[in-house]
């Protein structure tokens, strides 16, 4: 309805292919470029839904929760992720503070909502409502998914080079490591099988 449904377009070199049907464990690339057009999914997609719930999960844990310890005047204080970002930045980077958090926090927060939101009817054959804008949305979101990650790296180095601060072995660390691995396992979900579903399963049954 959006889109031409019979076409595919390269990502590497903008060649357009006729859509053909793909097998179990087939892959699909550009003649021209060899890039990767296609991978047929089967369900892919629901395995990665539980995946979402989790990340969702250990995101709200690892944000929750206090990741550090700040000793000011000899009184320890506890903070999270985003206050002990804050607190490193405070200094006139407030303003640079609040973009990196920005990125780092919303971006894969967005990310698995979207997904989340997406994913759910498609186990039942159906494209939610903004189908079409939000796969856009999250294949434009795609290159900051690991960003997080690098933040938690970028603290635990300033927090290393910071005799007043350290790094509470809690829950919120788990919860960080875990996301890691989760992250590292829905990301390898390319956002563009979505259009591969979505035209397999055709908006009538719903
Ligand atoms: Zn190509």
């Amino acid at each position: 309805m959006h889109l031409v449904p019979h076409v595919v377009i390269c990502e590497g070199c903008d060649a357009v292919y006729p859509k053909t049907p793909l097998a179990s464990g087939e892959t699909a690339r550009c003649t021209r470029c060899g890039t990767e057009l296609e991978r047929y999914m089967g369900d892919t997609h629901k395995r990665i839904l539980p995946l979402v719930v989790a990340g969702l999960l250990m995101f709200a844990v690892a944000n929750l929760f206090p990741i550090v310890s700040i000793a000011i005047g000899g009184k320890h204080s506890t903070t999270t992720l985003v206050g002990a970002v804050m607190a490193l930045t405070e200094e006139g980077m407030g303003e640079v503070a609040m973009l990196v958090l920005a990125t780092t926090l919303l971006f894969p927060l967005l990310q698995l909502l979207i997904l989340l939101y997406l994913l759910i009817p498609l186990t039942r054959q159906r494209r939610p409502p903004g189908f079409t804008q939000l796969v856009k949305a999250l294949q434009s979101l795609q290159p900051w998914g690991m960003v997080e990650v690098f933040l938690l790296g970028i603290l635990v180095a300033i927090v290393k080079l910071t005799s007043s601060a350290e790094v509470i072995a809690g829950p919120a660390l788990g919860a960080f490591v875990a996301l890691t691995v989760l992250l590292t396992a829905i990301l390898s979900f390319q956002p563009r099988n979505f259009w591969q579903l979505a035209f397999a399963e055709p908006e009538s049954r719903a």
